[in-house]
């Protein structure tokens, strides 16, 4: 007799796309605990929190339990890391559940991370770790309070049983929700295959369920394509706006929905620095904050590579098609990027010299990111210390804002009113690095409380509240800070 399934699913990626995958099952995990619910989720997920936490909601969380409705598969895909191809990555330790419908009708899969080894492994151990499921966990949560597309953790379950890194760490499931996990290394899978009804489905099926407005043109794949590019375009500026280093850029964590997937080495910016790396596996800094928008049109022209029998049988018609959108990136980012900016500094009207002056005076002074922007409403209301006690050179950025105020008052809006709409759009508190070590270590040590609120945190991230003065400063020991895929 079974216990009542705490969560009924679909398997829509199952049915329509065999071939890209392989039905599995998790391994067990001695004794799960529920480390993290994300009760919020839950809600617009239409799921019952308190369902999730009894025993048969937690073995769900695990993977011990296989819900209603699942069938539960690990993803296959190929994908270039750091611009080396591998014909096959997948879903080493990581399990799609199914899909769901939420609250307000929108497709959502439910995967589960660290739930053992699967035919993708390789030498894996399949295994994931508290602390970076917990940072998945943090970051993500912070993305989504920020307003950024991204895939959002449900929970996290301790397994009970240790795993080897360099020390023993406690192993750890991520049940994770995402608009789905179609990658473009979804896509460069398919399209190696040569199987052409493979890579039609799933193109057929990505337009669906992510860009259904595609299907209506004349050419579906190329307009998937545009879709795809323009989704992303927005998507990097947005992470740019915020100071955000996703750090592990390759094409298998790049989505076709233009969420943000795959919080590994990711970091945010405390001084800003184009070249800033945390990842202690980009030696090369590729994936430098400065150099996400050409890593992502990298991965888009790998994206348009897979798609081209697919907008076309004439690869002679394909090729300059799809090179024109691909190549159409910088514009589309440019255009989000500045727009962002704009809205940063409370400017309305076009203002792309002081803009380009902010940011060369930025490159050269590397003020604290995140307080800079968020201490330019002071000065448009009269109080540029907070702004200026974080530069060197006082008499540049005295200079800079001189000029930003004559245009401020120069606008047809009042200029509180600005410092008002800046303030929505320039966060007090984002995860700082060494607010999510110390709330990851104490987690690993036995006490979830700081990470707990440190989610609270980050979760209300322009509302500037009284006792939090602590998580609004950047990282005392800021440079050289590593950051390791877990
Ligand atoms: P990532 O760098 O997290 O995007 O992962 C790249 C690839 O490595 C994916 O195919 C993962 O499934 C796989 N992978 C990462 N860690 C493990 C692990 N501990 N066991 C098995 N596969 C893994
Ligand atoms: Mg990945
Ligand atoms: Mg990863």
């Amino acid at each position: 007799d079974r216990a009542a399934s705490p969560v009924t699913l679909d398997d829509w990626f199952v049915r329509d796309l065999g071939g890209l995958y392989q039905p599995w099952a998790a391994a067990p995990s001695p004794s799960p605990e529920l480390v993290a619910l994300n009760e919020d989720l839950a809600a617009e997920l239409g799921v019952d929190a308190a369902a999730l936490r009894t025993p048969e909601g937690v073995a769900v969380l695990a993977g011990a339990a296989v819900p209603t409705g699942a069938t539960p598969v690990a993803m296959a895909y190929a994908g270039h890391q750091f611009g080396n191809y591998s014909p096959r990555l997948g879903d080493g330790r990581a399990l799609l559940l199914g899909e769901l419908t939420d609250t307000a009708g929108r497709q959502r899969d439910l995967h589960l991370k660290g739930s053992g080894r699967t035919p993708f492994a390789r030498g894996g151990d399949g295994r994931a770790t508290l602390g970076p499921m917990l940072r998945e966990y943090v970051v993500g949560e912070a993305m989504h309070a920020l307003g950024i597309p991204t895939t959002r953790a449900l929970a996290v379950v301790t397994t009970g049983e240790t795993v080897m890194r360099e020390t023993p760490l406690p192993g750890a499931v991520l049940a994770r929700v995402a608009s789905s996990h179609l990658r473009v290394g979804t896509f460069q899978y398919a399209a190696a295959t040569r199987d052409t009804d493979l890579l039609r489905r799933l193109t057929e099926h990505a337009i669906a369920r992510h860009h259904p407005q595609a299907a209506e043109a004349e050419r579906p794949a190329l307009a998937l394509l545009e879709a795809v590019v323009e989704a992303q375009a927005a998507l990097v500026a947005q992470w740019m706006d915020v100071g955000f280093v996703h750090g592990v850029m390759n094409t298998d964590n790049m989505t076709i929905s233009g969420e943000t997937i795959d919080y590994g080495p990711c970091a945010f910016l405390d001084a800003y620095d184009p070249a800033t790396v945390f990842s202690s596996i980009d030696r090369g800094g590729r994936y430098a904050f400065g150099n996400q928008p050409q890593a992502a049109q990298w991965n888009l022209a790998r994206f348009a590579e897979s798609l081209l029998t697919m907008i076309s049988d004439d690869a002679e018609a394909a090729i300059p098609a799809a090179t024109e959108v691909v190549s159409s990136f910088g514009e589309r980012f440019t255009r989000h990027r500045s727009a962002g900016l704009h809205a940063k500094i409370g400017l309305i009207g076009e203002h792309t010299e002081l803009v380009h002056d902010l940011v060369a005076l930025l490159t050269e002074q590397r003020p604290d990111h995140t307080r800079f922007f968020r201490g330019l409403s002071a000065a448009a209301r009269g109080d540029a210390a907070p702004v200026r006690d974080l530069v060197v050179d006082r008499e540049a950025v005295d200079a800079w804002l001189a000029r930003w105020r004559t245009a401020l008052e120069e606008q047809d809006r009042p200029v509180a009113e600005t410092a008002d709409a800046m303030d929505r759009v320039n966060p007090v508190y984002i995860p700082r690095n060494h607010q999510v070590e110390a709330a990851l270590d104490a987690a690993i040590a036995g006490d979830p409380e700081p990470f707990h609120r440190l989610v609270d945190v980050v979760s209300h991230p322009y509302e500037e509240r009284p006792g939090l003065e602590e998580y609004a400063k950047g990282d005392p020991s800021a440079t050289g800070y590593v950051t390791y895929c877990g």
